[in-house]
């Protein structure tokens, strides 16, 4: 069971294919509201005894939580693993605070060139993904390039296997969340993230590329297993379930399911049930061992 734990709702850019910075709900209602920290670090320690073993941390930025390094201290303490994905602009300034607090550092790049990467996220953000590269590196941290994958960025999938390269940094390839993002990716497309998917740099979850041909869930037989295998924690410390995005709902099986790929939930389904999926995420798992 793994934890997704939505810190803090705020953010610093204002990215094109994300809504949380200018959703109007985020900004008002209570359960998005940040519980004081004393009380978050109660409601990890109860996600720790409901059998979770690993945390990822997202957002918003989570980078902008200011007690982010007394909550990873909490989380090494508990015996969680623990990742985060941040968008690079404080990681600079914070690296030495979180060092050696987080297994996996996740940092978002959509293109591997500036222009084009500025303008997806809003903001001047291309070199401070350099700079941060630069940091973890010099402190040894284990950071992955997380490389979203539209029907326009895949286009620029050998630049960006070059640009890590060049970094000598991981590159996990991440399709967009909703079939309408990818179209569902021309065959000649999917056989292209394949072939780079050998690359000894480049990851991406087998079960993600049967699941984007299959065109996502299908709420008539949902293989969504969120509640199950993820728990969802708000900026109050309550609890969302079955996912962040379907909040009460049936799993799998409401209009926002239709081919809905989220893999923050989907990943964690794939390895419950008996189906192929079931059987490419044993696989993975065994690979990567
Ligand atoms: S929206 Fe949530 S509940 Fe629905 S299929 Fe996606 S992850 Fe599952």
């Amino acid at each position: 069971m793994i934890c997704q734990f939505y810190l803090t709702l705020r953010c610093n850019v204002e990215c094109e294919f994300c809504d949380v910075w200018s959703n109007p709900s985020y900004q008002k209602e209570e359960k998005y509201q940040e519980a004081p920290t004393e009380k978050i670090l109660i409601v990890l320690e109860n996600v720790r005894e409901r059998g979770v073993e690993e945390l990822h941390i997202t957002g918003g930025e989570p980078l902008l939580y200011e007690k982010l390094g007394l909550f990873l201290e909490k989380a090494k303490k508990i015996g969680l693993k623990t990742s985060l994905s941040t968008n690079c602009l404080l990681y600079p300034d914070r690296a030495e605070e979180i060092k050696g607090l987080l297994d996996t550092l996740y940092f978002s790049l959509d293109y591997p060139f500036a222009e084009e990467h500025n303008r997806s996220r809003g903001r001047p953000l291309f070199n401070k993904v350099i700079k941060s590269i630069e940091t973890a590196t010099r402190l040894k941290e284990n950071a992955v390039i997380f490389y979203t994958l539209t029907r326009d960025s895949v286009l620029y999938l050998p630049e960006m296997v070059e640009f890590c390269d060049k970094f000598n940094i991981n590159c996990y390839l991440n399709p967009v969340y909703d079939f309408s993002g990818t179209q569902g990716f021309e065959k000649a497309t999917l056989d292209s993230i394949r072939y780079f998917a050998k690359r000894k740099n480049v990851f991406i979850h087998p079960a993600v590329l049967e699941f984007i041909k299959n065109r996502g869930n299908n709420i008539a037989r949902p293989r969504c297993r969120a509640a199950e295998t993820v728990i969802t924690v708000l900026p109050s410390g309550r609890f969302a379930s079955p996912c962040f995005f379907n909040q009460a709902g049936r799993e799998g099986k409401e209009d926002i399911c239709v081919s809905c790929m989220r893999w923050p939930y989907m990943l964690p389904s794939f390895a419950v049930g008996f189906d192929r999926y079931r059987f490419l995420d044993w696989l993975y798992r065994r690979q990567k061992k």
